[in-house]
């Protein structure tokens, strides 16, 4: 069972989440041609979709091709946690520069998810 920080987070959430830290855009994941309403619309849906240039492209496929969670098992949700375990910097200070908050409020946040988390918050 997942215990961390995005576990709550709704499947479609989680997926737009993890596509805009991907940097992923509803177009081709082979030719980068733009997906019209309804194949965006699958596509955001994490549904396979076949490139708009059907006859010049020959992809069908999902969001997560051609990204490091091409083929992998690992759900959304836990990306998420793991992505932004390692974007944030480690150290107290790092972390506060990042977020534009002082080191404080790093500690004062950091007990309080702790609380919330406490095996996630742990690490
Ligand atoms: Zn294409």
């Amino acid at each position: 069972m997942e215990n961390h920080i995005f576990s709550g987070l709704a499947d479609d959430a989680a997926r737009l989440l993890a596509m805009q830290a991907l940097g992923v855009q509803p177009t081709c994941r082979k030719c980068g041609a733009p997906l019209s309403g309804r194949s965006a619309a699958s596509f955001l849906a994490g549904k396979r979709v076949k490139c708009s240039l059907t006859f010049e492209c020959d992809w069908y496929g999902t969001w997560r091709d051609h990204t490091p969670l091409h083929r992998s098992t690992l759900n959304d949700r836990q990306f998420l946690a793991l992505f932004y375990r390692f974007t944030l910097p480690a150290a107290q200070s790092g972390i506060a520069e990042a977020l534009g908050i002082s080191p404080a409020t790093v500690r004062e946040w950091r007990g309080r998810i702790a609380e919330i988390f406490p095996r996630d918050a742990a690490a």
